[in-house]
């Protein structure tokens, strides 16, 4: 199998184990539904199409649907945090966006946490595990801040590891895939309370964002990093494809958003040597993985990331970092 996501961290100690074998089962849990609804919806069609996604592993995550987009209100009426000086006010740059006093410089391991839907499923969806409730999210926001930790961009990290930039002393990457409505409508004034920046890994065509919204985003000091154009499995690609993919996607976005997009997202995780040198290619500094772990500034084209599930509530997250 070309997919390395399994090439997990190998840790010594027994903790780590443990959780990653709990990540381990977690993920086949995803999995197991991703197939079970695939396979619903394609045994009306053909059951061999069906057999193929089951090999495939159906990695995607394209078949969500798109509700929780209509029920965003509430993450806009954060009023109640003006007064909180620089942190608080709902336009402009956040805190973080820039180098503050007190950072200083870090070469280690930082941990980057992967979100999708910020809301809850209504009826029936394909994957609902990728579904983190609003009051949820809140609260891991708050357990990280509680706890010393500041999200900042993976270019600041990036710039901290190459080039002697400098961080907070518990530093954190919020990122935040595909580009789903309520990573605008709520994730963006929820990071904006802490001083926060997230990134944003966009699907260059077919995202739930409108351009304004990136803009906005972008306008806050938050990060585009690719997520190709059409979210397809990198690895069955051909040489032409997989180059417009990985490349073209990148410049779809520098194009439209006058940004640098200086880093990668695979599609499901998946990449293989021929995947990371299209993306090498292409001029990302770095990429990231769906491997649990830390991030480290010695694999720049396989950074780990903690996916965060519905599942995972602030103990999870907890556990996630106690892991690096
Ligand atoms: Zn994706």
């Amino acid at each position: 199998m070309a997919n390395r996501q399994t090439d997990g961290p190998e840790g010594p100690d027994a903790r780590r184990e443990a959780l990653n074998t709990r990540r381990a089962e977690r993920r086949r849990q995803i999995r197991r539904r991703r197939l079970v609804a695939s396979g619903v919806i394609m045994a009306a069609v053909i059951a061999v199409v069906a057999v193929i996604a089951f090999a495939g592993g159906s990695g995607s995550d394209h078949g969500l649907t798109h509700r929780a987009a209509t029920d965003v209100t509430a993450g806009g009426k954060n009023g109640g945090s003006a007064g909180q000086g620089a942190k608080g006010s709902s336009s402009g740059k956040v805190r973080n966006s820039k180098p503050q006093p007190d950072w200083e410089p870090h070469a280690g391991p930082v941990p980057i946490l992967e979100y999708h839907v910020l809301g809850t499923p209504e009826g029936e969806v394909p994957y609902p595990e990728l579904y983190v409730s609003r009051p949820d999210f809140r609260h891991q926001l708050e357990w990280l801040d509680g706890h010393g930790y500041q999200a900042v961009t993976l270019e600041q990290v990036e710039e901290a590891w190459y080039h002697g930039a400098s961080l907070p002393s518990k530093p954190v990457v919020l990122s935040f895939d595909d580009g789903y409505r309520p990573q605008f409508t709520f994730a963006l004034p929820q990071l904006r309370k802490h001083g926060w920046a997230g990134v944003l890994n966009l699907k260059a065509e077919g995202s739930d964002l409108y351009g304004s919204n990136v803009r906005a985003m972008v306008n806050a000091g938050w990060e585009v990093a690719a997520h190709t154009i059409h979210h397809l499995d990198l690895t069955e690609l051909g040489g032409e494809q997989l180059a417009e993919e990985v490349a073209g996607s990148r410049e779809i976005l520098r194009r439209e958003y006058g940004v640098p997009v200086k880093n990668f997202c695979y599609p499901a995780g998946r990449f293989d040597d021929t995947v990371i040198a299209a993306v090498e290619a292409a001029g990302y500094v770095g990429a990231t993985t769906e491997i649990p772990g830390y991030a480290n500034r010695d694999a720049p084209y396989e950074l780990a990331r903690f996916e965060i599930l519905g599942s995972s509530g602030v103990s999870g997250v907890e556990e996630d970092l106690a892991s690096g």
